[in-house]
């Protein structure tokens, strides 16, 4: 009997399928076709998932399917799994997974047309294996993920390689194009709607039978997925920052799970996540891979508490030395230093006043490049006020040191040098700068630039995040500085005996993750437990505070007989963004589906109000 009924969901935060009527003298559309309806009221584009002979809600209350959009499922059968899965474990709608895997042109309503027949799933998946590359050789060298390839693509198989910056993908293409390759297709954040659906397509026709790209190019359209690489697995960016809060790590695993195929792991640094599920794992497909280090800079820690630097300078004495030593000899020094602007705080000497932004309720810096004031958030900017807007007066002075600040201070210590800056906004590479002082942006870069000494100013505001991977982001960071820099890196700190700088300085990956491993246990951190966040936030603040009151206490109720923790309801680490306030509430335990059924058991009790957003984002 011909379905009648097509299942469909929709990109939004509502659960789902819901039925639809198919019109009678229409073809039946497939799973996976996106088509036309009026939801809640409005035109949207939905996706079909499901057909079924009849619905349990009465004919006469159906509406029917208004056009379909695609000629063949812009969603094959794979990603209709792998959505589902998605969506199930990070606790978002199945179509807004859906969303996150499709080009942006295609969440409009737009016809799209394809000659590509509907892919069904294999009844048998090809055998499968996880291998982690350790990869300390400096990045250039990857003859062995050039042999993973090969084995992929002489079985007729497609190759998915990620890699966190957009700046690594052109040398990326250029090894695979020495290695022989022509069939290969880019996506990543910098294509236009357009060209990302272009080169989309050409992935699911099978043109392009290698992709190589940022996070989202996990969900790229392959036929017959031989193998995903993920680079510099430790990297933040591989997080989605935005409902569904997906990372691609996970992703890759659900891909292998309904679609088969291998999956390689590349770092020098991994997760402690990602070294915990390999090492400790006795799966005989699992495999890892050692590349060791030819060449890299030694690590020198200086204990500021024996050399403080002066009032005027943030860089320790012997580190100064050591920069003469290194602009004698023609070389080239980075200055790490993370924190933007040229100064963090405006305030009046007279009254106090400090200078906030009037959207997110945090101080402003003052950059000297714009010549403004910039809230570091949501980057609204204002001219620095002649006047103190809390008494009138002139005495308004920045504190504080940004790198501006910094930048030019070196100019002054070190006349003979050439200086600059690198960060966010810099977008050239400064090729011709004997000492470039830069925040985190740099790492981009820092492979090109072929730098003798690296000057860490900055490490224990890193060390003092409040982050439960602090220690393992320091370890990854000075790992990295020590595979691009050919002499060395200079850390002062504070924190000597500090086990990451430790085990950084002495190539101590076992002391390392043993020692964070340890901690994560007594603490209940990842991986021997789950977090999940839940954000509340509306432009009112009582009516987002109250939402998230019931839920905390919905959540607490529940507590009794789970075996998750809730813990306190909190204004969040920004607690004000972009004129909305923003509370959160942290639930851990050892099972997501469970907290996530907790949630949603709360949100029902809270009754979610029209002004108040609730994000829920699964391992943070
Ligand atoms: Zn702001
Ligand atoms: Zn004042």
């Amino acid at each position: 009997m011909k379905p009648k009924i097509a299942q469909v969901v929709v990109g939004l935060p509502v659960e789902g399928p819901f039925d639809y009527l198919i019109p009678d003298v229409w073809p039946t559309p497939q799973p996976g076709q996106r088509v036309h309806v009026s939801f809640q009221n409005r035109g949207r584009v939905a996706y079909v998932v499901k057909l079924c002979p009849q619905s349990e809600v009465p004919v006469a209350r159906l509406k029917p399917l208004l056009e379909v959009l695609d000629e063949a499922p812009s969603v094959d059968q794979y990603m209709l799994q792998v959505t589902h899965a998605l969506a199930q474990y990070y606790g978002c709608s199945w179509g807004e997974a859906i969303e996150a895997a499709l080009p942006a042109a295609l969440r409009i309503k737009r016809i799209f047309a394809s000659s590509v027949a509907a892919t069904s799933p294999a009844s048998e998946i090809p055998a499968q294996q996880t291998i982690f590359c350790h990869d300390l050789s400096g990045r250039r060298q990857w003859g062995f993920l050039q042999s993973q390839i090969e084995g992929a693509v002489a079985k007729q198989m497609a190759v998915i390689w990620l890699v966190p910056e957009v700046l690594m993908i052109p040398k990326v293409c250029t090894a695979l194009k020495a290695w022989g390759y022509r069939d290969v297709a880019v996506l990543d954040k910098a294509l236009t709607a357009k060209e990302e659906l272009a080169h989309w397509s050409g992935i699911k026709i099978g043109e392009s039978r290698i992709v190589v790209g940022t996070r989202s190019a996990v969900f790229a359209p392959v036929r017959r997925l031989g193998l995903i690489i993920i680079t510099d697995e430790e990297n933040l960016a591989f997080k989605q920052e935005q409902s569904p809060f997906y990372h691609a790590r996970k992703v890759a695993e659900i891909r292998q799970q309904v679609e088969g195929g291998n999956l390689l792991y590349v770092s020098a640094a991994p997760s402690v996540e990602l070294w915990a599920s390999m090492k400790g794992n006795e799966r005989s497909e699992t495999q890892w891979k050692e590349i060791p280090a030819q060449q890299m800079g030694r690590l020198q820690l200086i204990d500021l508490a024996n050399y403080k630097p002066g009032k005027r300078t943030i860089i320790a004495f012997p580190l100064q030395n050591m920069i003469i030593d290194t602009l004698a000899r023609s070389e080239k020094i980075v200055l790490w230093f993370n924190r933007r602007g040229f100064s963090t705080l405006t305030k009046c000497n007279q009254c106090a006043h400090i200078i906030k932004c009037e959207r997110c309720d945090v101080h402003m810096a003052y950059q000297d490049s714009r010549k403004q004031l910039v809230c570091y958030l949501c980057d609204h900017a204002i001219p620095l006020p002649e006047r103190c807007p809390g008494c009138g007066g002139v005495y308004l002075r920045s504190l504080g040191s940004g790198i501006e600040r910094l930048e030019s201070e070196v100019a002054r210590i070190f006349p003979q040098a050439r200086v600059t800056r690198f960060d966010k906004e810099t977008s050239r590479i400064p090729r011709n700068a004997d000492i470039i002082v830069a925040t985190q942006a740099v790492l981009r870069i820092l492979p090109e630039l072929s730098v003798a000494l690296v000057g860490v100013l900055s490490i224990d505001t890193e060390l003092s995040r409040i982050d439960y991977r602090a220690a393992q982001r320091v370890f990854s960071l000075l790992v990295y500085l020590r595979q691009v820099a050919r002499d060395k890196v200079v850390v002062q700190t504070h924190h000597i005996e500090h086990y990451a700088l430790r085990c950084a300085r002495d190539l101590d990956f076992i002391g390392f993750y043993q020692q964070e491993l340890g901690l994560r246990k007594e603490m209940g951190f990842p991986p021997f437990c789950h977090w999940i966040t839940l954000m509340i936030r509306g432009k009112v603040r009582d009516e987002a505070y109250n939402v998230a009151l019931k839920l905390h206490e919905s959540l607490n109720q529940q507590r009794a007989s789970a075996e998750w923790e809730v813990l306190d309801l909190q204004p969040d680490f920004v607690p004000k963004l972009r004129d909305k306030y923003r509370f959160h509430i942290m639930l851990k335990g050892p099972s997501v589906p469970q907290m996530l059924a907790g949630i949603e058991q709360a949100v029902k009790v809270a009754k979610r109000k029209k002004d108040v957003i609730v994000t829920v984002n699964v391992d943070p």
